[in-house]
């Protein structure tokens, strides 16, 4: 860690997704242009994120944990009895959820996988959330509400090598007549969910197969 403040918050800044060490720079001195009243509440903010925000233990999004709907661990979506638990929806992060929320164009579940597969990766199936993900497809086949599944990826390389795997995890169940669905190609390539307009995000969930 570098001596100099400036440099250490440099590094903390530059390890943001997407943030180079130039941007990461001008992020510090932006603070330093900050009055004092407003890097207080940053910094008081920050120390409450860990209490004020939790993952939800069944879609994995992270929430306020102090609002009034909270029921056990499980967040406002989940609990909601009125969205759609025939549909499950796998997303790669919380970023990509929000958007497709946001859009209006899908009252299903969702569940949140936490990245994608690297293409070299030696060992894909213990990698992210699938045992998670095995575990909340037996709880809802079990419970004789789910029909389809919707994988809703990043249009990439290693999205697409995602889906893959996605697949052969779930055949046991696709055999056996689980709807395992893609979001359609409506999304050009290199399309990052998280940046798609509601009609891109409803036009590739019309076009899913
Ligand atoms: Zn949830």
């Amino acid at each position: 860690m570098p001596d100099n403040i400036v440099d250490r918050l440099v590094e903390i800044f530059r390890r943001f997704p997407g943030i180079g060490p130039r941007q990461a720079r001008r992020f510090v001195y932006h603070l330093l242009h900050e009055g004092r009243g407003s890097i207080d509440r940053f910094v008081a903010d920050l120390r409450a994120l860990h209490t004020a925000v939790t993952q939800c233990e069944q879609c994995f999004r992270f929430y306020s944990a102090n609002t009034n709907y909270r029921s056990g661990h499980t967040c406002d979506l989940c609990s909601d009895s009125s969205r759609d638990n025939s549909l499950l929806m796998i997303v790669e992060k919380d970023a990509d959820l929000e958007a497709i929320r946001q859009s209006g164009t899908y009252q299903g579940s969702f569940f949140v996988l936490g990245g994608l597969i690297p293409i070299l990766e030696k060992d894909p199936r213990s990698k992210l959330r699938l045992p998670e993900l095995n575990a909340t497809i037996t709880k809802r086949l079990s419970e004789k509400s789910l029909v389809e599944v919707i994988v809703a990826l990043a249009v990439n390389p290693e999205g697409d090598h995602t889906i893959e795997i996605l697949k052969q995890t779930l055949e046991p169940w696709t055999k056996k007549g689980l709807r395992l669905t893609v979001l359609g190609r409506g999304l050009s390539t290199g399309t990052e969910l998280e940046y798609s307009d509601a009609d891109t995000i409803k036009n590739a969930l019309e076009n899913r197969s």
